[in-house]
């Protein structure tokens, strides 16, 4: 039996990893970009590109959506809405959980099924199934189609809500894009201070190593709504940071990514909460008034 065609929409380098993906895997693949020149080494290697939106949605049942964001695919699909009856589509493109929920309803009145996913993944890890996207949706879609794609990643299938997929993949991206942005800052002191990034590259991989157990002290404790300073106090952690803050001044570096850590330590404080723990501060980010 051949192998269920494909349709890929978007071809930023996530969108051509993966249609390169189920090229390799043998399915018959149609792609469409808006810049269709970016699929001309995927049509060399026996993709089909499709003339319209709504040619590429006809060629396959599975459609597949890897772009900016929600806003890309109403304006690409906007004028194909004909077309979409009886797809499945699983839009893998970044955006919050509330416009995940009304994409799968804008979907269902065209007559279209609907998959969220939220890749952990970058392009090079496309095809490796130690990677992984999280999706969410109606079960019995994503089991039906799960096998496939399951040659993009792995799977974690997390519910029926279609902003669900989106929620788990947005709090990733909250710890990954401000340690990401932390790492970048602490890489610019330690420039200033004549220390390069890859003498830097130990020892800020072992603080990011030990985070794990940092995290696993504390969850219990957070779950139970309690943040006792037996292990460190807010006090300390405040000067903790007042001391990073002027370290970076005093280099002559941008500051905003400390002094806004800085600024939640010290309301915490203000709150009255200088002898609990740190972990406390999420009671002042739950209510940002407080
Ligand atoms: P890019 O932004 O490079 O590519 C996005 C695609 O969206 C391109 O095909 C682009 O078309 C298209 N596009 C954007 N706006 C419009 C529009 N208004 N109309 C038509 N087409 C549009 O993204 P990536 O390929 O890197 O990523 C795709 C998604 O995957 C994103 O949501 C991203 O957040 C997510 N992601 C990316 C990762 C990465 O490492 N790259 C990792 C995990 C998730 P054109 O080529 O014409 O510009």
């Amino acid at each position: 039996m051949s192998k269920q065609p494909v349709t890929v929409i978007g071809l930023g380098p996530m969108g051509h990893a993966m249609a390169s993906t189920f090229v390799d895997n043998g399915h018959a693949v149609t792609v469409w970009n808006r810049t269709a020149s970016k699929a001309d080494g995927l049509v060399a290697k026996g993709a089909t590109l499709a003339q319209s939106p709504a040619a590429a949605l006809s060629a396959s049942e599975l459609v597949i959506l890897s772009l900016t964001d929600y806003d890309a695919m109403y304006a690409i699909l906007g004028d194909a809405t004909d077309a979409l009856r009886g797809r499945t589509l699983v839009n893998l493109s970044s955006d919050t959980p509330d416009k995940a929920r009304a994409a799968a309803a804008w979907a269902a009145e065209h007559g279209a099924q609907y998959l969220t996913g939220g890749v952990q993944a970058s392009p090079v890890g496309i095809g490796d199934p130690k990677t992984f996207t999280f999706y969410s949706g109606p079960a019995s879609v994503f089991e039906a189609n799960k096998g496939v794609l399951e040659l993009l990643t792995g799977t974690d299938y997390r519910g029926e809500d279609p902003g669900l997929a989106a929620l788990y993949y947005q709090l990733q991206l909250d710890v990954f894009w401000t340690t990401a942005l932390a790492w970048l800052h602490a890489l610019a002191v330690a420039n200033a201070n004549g220390i390069s990034a890859q003498d830097m590259l130990p020892y800020v991989s072992g603080t990011v190593a030990g985070m794990p157990d940092f995290f696993g002290f504390y969850t219990a404790r957070i779950d139970a709504g309690e943040h006792p300073g037996d292990v460190d106090r807010l006090a300390m952690g405040v000067a903790s940071v007042d001391h990073v803050v002027q370290t970076a001044r005093d280099a002559g570096i941008d500051a905003t990514l400390p002094a806004a850590v800085l600024e939640v330590f010290e309301r915490g404080i203000a709150a009255g909460r200088a002898d609990d723990s740190f972990t406390s501060l999420i009671e002042s980010l739950k209510k940002p008034s407080a």
